[in-house]
């Protein structure tokens, strides 16, 4: 497999086209950033750690029925994926309330819902990802109902079987972020990431953080947070 040319970059990782027309590269920085951009920073072995940790949860999920997008990693910083198009929609899941839901809604961090929480958020920076329901997903064009469904279906498997996974390690699943795009074959699929960037991961008992939070809010020891949950569920 070739390294071909450069797509477009991400915040945290770059786009490669390879020299199979279905198939790009995938590489992982160590740029770190919060609040839509305005805080930057770089966190060493970040890249590293999340392309390892990404791998190792696509791959459990596969087995578990989950079509995803990842292939093959194919060293540190590099992993071979199907190409897709990218719906731009955000879908959050809550287990507990945290980050910008508790701070919308004046709810203490940690508070636990009755019910799960499906989220959708508009993947747009210049209007900061908004908040949106699955009616705006519809009339923005970014997807169908049908297609919609599907989405939410394959989340709320992915929430139990994560959450499951997590629990096992002694962390809580408090909250993620993840998105799905269409193959060339017109299929749905979990493309992006599964990492501490994209997923709130507290410890059972002590709820020491151990994602980007620590980043964001200045705690300390993030690559430290990140080798954690690498470590964990590598066992
Ligand atoms: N999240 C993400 N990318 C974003 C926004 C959120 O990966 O652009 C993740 C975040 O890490 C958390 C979950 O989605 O696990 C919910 O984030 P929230 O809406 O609370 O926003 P935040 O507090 O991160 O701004």
């Amino acid at each position: 497999m070739e390294k071909r040319d450069f797509l477009y970059e991400g915040k945290a990782k770059q786009v490669y086209t390879t020299d199979e027309l279905d198939k790009i590269i995938i590489h992982y920085k160590d740029d770190a950033t919060a609040f839509n951009g305005v805080k930057k920073a770089s966190i060493s072995n970040k890249g590293i750690l999340n392309n390892k940790i990404t791998e190792l949860i696509f791959t459990k999920l596969e087995k578990k029925g989950i079509p995803t997008h990842f292939i093959k990693r194919l060293n540190e910083r590099d992993q071979l994926c199907k190409k897709v198009t990218i719906f731009p929609i955000e879908v959050i899941i809550r287990n507990l309330i945290a980050g910008s839901m508790s701070k919308r809604l004046s709810i203490k961090e940690g508070t636990k819902p009755t019910n799960t929480i499906f989220e959708l958020s508009y993947k747009n920076d210049d209007l900061g990802d908004p908040l949106i329901n699955s009616d705006h997903a519809v009339a923005l064009g970014l997807c169908t109902y049908d297609e919609l469904d599907v989405i939410k279906n394959y989340t709320l498997k992915i929430n139990d079987l994560l959450s499951s996974i997590f629990d096992n390690e002694g962390i809580i699943l408090v909250d993620f972020k993840i998105e799905f795009g269409k193959t060339v074959d017109g299929d749905i699929v979990l493309a992006d990431e599964i990492s501490p960037d994209t997923c709130r991961f507290w410890e059972k008992g002590t709820h020491k953080k151990l994602d980007k939070d620590r980043f964001r809010r200045d705690l300390g020891s993030v690559e430290e947070a990140y080798i954690e949950i690498l470590e964990r569920i590598s066992k």
